[in-house]
């Protein structure tokens, strides 16, 4: 692709610039050294989107992932899946990182999951505690939630897109449609 290079080192300190499904995966990912099938799919198709190659994704998984197993059960049971989504295996399709609407319509997550998104799957307690974490007043908070409470999940991300970076309200000028799309608009007005 035409996006920049970018290695596993680098990936956790691009992550504040992450949307927050991606965000939660990731903490999820340090926290359990481990990622379900959904999880691996929706974090590790962003990451390739933004400029990770597949070296680079197999080190950051088997890093993680070995912390728990050991490294011949990684290469058996996850290594086939990370190379499948680089188009390295199977039907070597050049899979694409997946937009908001095909994240948010998918399969939810059940428990033990942390895919989807948070402004539609997330329960409000835990997605409240979470932006009130993030720094958000709970002006901003509410306002939020209002917008998932009307299945607005593209209007409660760009609400927190703006807010997380001392935007006005609308001052993106659009809505966010793709996590990877989020990211590009993050790094764009960084700093
Ligand atoms: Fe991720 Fe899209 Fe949901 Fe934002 S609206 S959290 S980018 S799935």
């Amino acid at each position: 692709g035409d996006s920049t290079q970018i290695t596993r080192h680098m990936i956790e300190p691009l992550s504040k610039d992450f949307p927050l499904c991606m965000r939660n995966i990731h903490q999820s990912l340090r926290a359990e050294h481990h990622l379900k099938h959904g999880a691996r799919q929706q974090y590790g198709l962003f990451l390739k989107a933004i400029g990770l190659p597949l070296e680079e994704a197999l080190a950051f998984m088997r890093e993680e992932f070995t912390k728990k197993i050991d490294s011949d059960k990684f290469e058996k049971q996850y290594a086939y899946n990370v190379r499948h989504m680089y188009g390295k295996e199977g039907r070597r399709k050049d899979y694409a990182a997946m937009p908001c609407q095909l994240i948010i319509l998918g399969a939810p997550p059940t428990a033990g999951d942390c895919h989807g998104c948070p402004y539609k799957h997330q329960d409000t307690k835990v997605l409240e505690r979470s932006l009130l974490k993030d720094g958000l007043n709970k002006v901003q908070v509410e306002k939020i939630l209002n917008f998932t409470k009307v299945s607005r999940f593209d209007k409660a991300c760009t609400r927190q897109f703006e807010f997380a970076r001392g935007m006005m309200e609308g001052g993106l000028g659009q809505l966010v449609t793709h996590p990877n799309q989020y990211y590009e608009f993050a790094i764009q007005v960084r700093d």
